[in-house]
């Protein structure tokens, strides 16, 4: 089975969820925090593509326009009624203009990438005939890797998921020849209202994993997608939450009104572990 580490991930957070995405393959809509997240992440793709040539940022003002641009369109295809209060048009626009012209001023001048090591998609074979897809953000000139996260609180370093930074690494090993010196996470916090403001956390730094722990995650992938194939096979999609509170899901509509259909079945807490 081909498959990315986020999909993996989807089945243990919501069988259901995983059914519409992956399985039916039903569309969904765009959420204005997706449209934000990818508007940001394409931003700084853009400098740092052109920056292995010229080696130097774009100026701030020629990467505020791209930004506006990008996430305008991207907005078109949200609803209406998702575009309210934090994420108003406005406030978007301005809050993306702002984290992006602290990153230019503060990390960017640092950062010289590698040939090659921006938006780099990979794929890793694993036993039993799996394999493994994804992409990481930027491998710079020091073989720090790096990962740009957008979130509405600061990312807590002792809660990282340690799978993720093993699987950037394999990944660059296989790409580039080597493993990266460290990880690093440029955390954009949007804030939440309770949480503190938003901003730009400081660098969060981890060590490269070893080659140990990169033999470990592969059998536990491998063994993870085993399960998978199993759970399709048998179309074992239970819904983990009841869908009148999952404000979030994008399948929220939908989801609600099959449960209905089907009499509202009592949710079912399935992880790929367990089954
Ligand atoms: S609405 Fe809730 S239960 Fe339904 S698919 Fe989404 S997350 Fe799962």
């Amino acid at each position: 089975m081909r498959s990315s580490y986020s999909r993996i991930g989807s089945y243990g957070f919501c069988p259901k969820k995983y059914e519409y995405r992956y399985v039916s393959q039903i569309p969904a809509p765009t959420k204005p925090e997706l449209a934000f997240g990818v508007s940001i992440h394409e931003s700084l793709e853009h400098n740092f593509l052109q920056k292995i040539e010229t080696r130097k940022d774009l100026p701030i003002g020629e990467v505020a326009v791209f930004f506006r641009r990008t996430l305008d369109e991207r907005l078109e295809a949200v609803p209406d009624e998702f575009l309210r209060g934090p994420s108003d048009p406005h406030y978007l626009r301005a809050l993306g203009e702002h984290f992006l012209d602290r990153f230019l001023k503060e990390r960017a001048p640092g950062l010289q990438p590698a040939t090659r090591g921006v938006e780099c998609s990979f794929r890793l074979p694993l036993p039993n005939d799996h394999e493994l897809t994804g992409q990481f953000d930027l491998l710079d000139t020091d073989w720090v890797l790096h990962d740009f996260k957008t979130s509405n609180k600061p990312y807590d370093p002792r809660r990282a998921d340690r799978t993720q930074l093993v699987i950037y690494s394999w990944a660059c090993e296989r790409m580039f020849g080597r493993p990266p010196k460290e990880l690093c996470f440029d955390v954009f916090v949007k804030g939440d209202g309770a949480d503190g403001a938003a901003g730009l956390q400081d660098p969060v730094v981890f060590p490269a994993p070893t080659a140990a722990d990169m033999g470990r995650i592969a059998a536990q992938l491998a063994t993870l997608l085993d399960r998978l194939v199993l759970a399709e096979s048998r179309r074992d999609f239970p819904r983990s939450f009841e869908p009148s509170r999952c404000h979030w899901c994008e399948y929220q509509t939908l989801c609600q009104k099959e449960w209905d259909q089907e009499g509202q079945p009592r949710p079912q807490k399935v992880s790929l572990g367990s089954l």
